[in-house]
C-alpha cells in the first residue's frame, strides 16, 4: 500500500499589513529575493519581488545577486533555480507542492524510452524533475518549444516529453513526422476541454480566446477555428507570459482564458479595463495554492524548505536548461 501524503496547506495566517511587513523584513534579513509564479495566490503574487512564468523566473533566479531565492511555485521550478544557481540557498515554502505533469515521467522511464530510439534528441518541457532534465538534450517552455524542435536537424528523431498536448501543438506547427510524444498530462490543463470551450465561446461571441498550449482544449480550439465554430482570428495560443503581453495590446473588451485560474490576477492587473473570464472556473492547481501566506512566513522565519539537487545530476541538467534559456524569448513558459 502506498502511503498517502497529507497535502493540507499551512494555514491560519492572514495576509494583512503586518504579515506583509514581516515578510519584507525577513526577506531583507535573509538577503532573499521572492519569486512567484503566475498561478500563485493573489496575495503571494502581490508580495513577491518578481512574478512571471517559469522561464522568466528561471532567468531572474540565474541573474539575481541575492544569496537566497524563495521560490513560490512548485518543486520542479525551485529545483531549476538550484540547477542554475548551485551556490545559492533555494527555499520553497512547502516542499509538498509537486506537479502532476512532472510526475508523469521519471528518469528511469526516459532512459528506457531513449534506449528504444538510439540517437534521438530529447526535448523535455521545463515541468520535469532534475533527474529527467539530466537525461535531456534541450529543455523547452511552451513559448519556445516550436523553435527548439526546429533547431534540430530534420532527419534526427526527436523524443518530446512529457506533455502530450504541447507535443501535439509542436508536431502540428513543425509538420515533423519523426517527433515522438510521451503521453503525459497535467490534470488541471487536461480538465479544460473542447466542448466547454465551444460553449463558452458561443455565449461570448465578441471575446478573444487566450489558450495555453498545454490545455486539453488547444487541439480542439484550433479544430473549432478551422470549422468556423470559433472565429480563427479570435483564438490565440499563448504561453502565460505572452498572455500578459497580448492583454496589453488586444482591442477586445472581453477575453476567455483557458489556463490555470491564478493567471486571471496578472491579466486583470495588466489590463483592468478588459473583462477576463475563465473557460473553466475549476481549473485550479492545488499544488500551486499550497504556497499560502502561512507557508511563506514559515519559510522565511525558519529557512525552510531547502531544495537540494545532487551536484552530479545538476551538472548534467544545467546544459539542457541553459539551452532553453538561450532559445526562449523573454516572457515564456507555463
Ligand atoms: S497546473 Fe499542472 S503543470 Fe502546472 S504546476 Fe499544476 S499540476 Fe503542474
Amino acid at each position: 500500500m502506498t502511503a498517502t501524503v497529507d497535502l493540507t496547506p499551512y494555514s491560519g495566517v492572514d495576509p494583512d499589513a503586518s504579515w506583509a511587513e514581516e515578510i519584507r523584513a525577513l526577506a531583507k534579513e535573509r538577503d532573499a529575493v521572492l519569486l512567484a509564479h503566475n498561478y500563485q495566490l493573489p496575495e503571494i503574487q502581490d508580495i513577491a519581488d518578481h512574478t512571471g512564468d517559469s522561464l522568466a523566473l528561471s532567468r531572474i533566479a540565474a541573474e539575481s545577486d541575492a544569496s537566497t531565492i524563495v521560490f513560490c511555485g512548485v518543486h520542479f521550478m525551485a529545483e531549476t533555480a538550484k540547477i542554475l544557481g548551485p551556490e545559492k540557498t533555494v527555499l520553497i515554502p512547502d516542499v509538498r507542492a509537486g506537479c502532476s505533469l512532472a510526475d508523469s515521467i521519471t528518469g528511469a522511464d526516459l532512459r528506457a524510452w531513449k534506449a528504444e530510439h538510439p540517437g534521438a534528441v530529447v526535448v523535455s518541457y521545463v515541468n520535469t524533475t532534475a533527474e529527467v532534465k539530466a537525461e535531456t538534450d534541450i529543455c523547452c517552455t511552451s513559448s519556445n518549444a516550436v523553435d527548439v524542435v526546429r533547431s534540430i536537424p530534420a532527419d534526427q528523431d526527436v523524443l518530446f516529453a512529457p506533455d502530450q498536448f504541447l507535443g501535439a501543438h509542436v508536431k502540428r506547427e513543425t509538420g515533423r513526422e519523426n517527433l515522438y510524444i510521451w503521453a503525459g498530462e497535467c490534470h488541471v490543463h487536461a480538465g479544460i476541454n473542447g466542448p466547454e470551450l465551444a460553449e463558452r465561446a458561443a455565449a461570448n461571441p465578441d471575446a478573444d480566446l487566450f489558450i495555453h498550449p498545454e490545455c486539453g482544449c488547444a487541439t480542439s480550439a484550433l479544430y473549432l477555428a478551422g470549422e468556423g465554430t470559433v472565429p480563427a482570428d479570435k483564438v490565440k495560443i499563448l504561453s502565460t507570459g505572452d498572455m500578459v503581453t497580448q492583454a496589453r495590446s488586444t482591442k477586445a473588451r472581453s477575453v476567455l482564458v483557458a489556463t490555470e485560474i491564478g493567471m486571471l490576477h496578472q491579466l486583470r492587473r495588466a489590463a483592468p479595463e478588459i473583462e477576463f473570464k475563465a473557460v473553466n472556473d475549476r481549473a485550479s492547481c492545488r499544488y500551486m495554492k499550497m504556497i499560502t501566506p502561512a507557508a511563506l512566513l514559515r519559510s522565511l522565519r525558519e529557512g525552510r524548505d531547502e531544495v537540494h539537487v545532487d551536484p552530479e545530476i545538476a551538472a548534467r541538467a544545467r546544459g539542457a536548461v541553459r539551452r532553453m534559456i538561450e532559445i526562449g524569448k523573454p516572457g515564456g513558459g507555463e
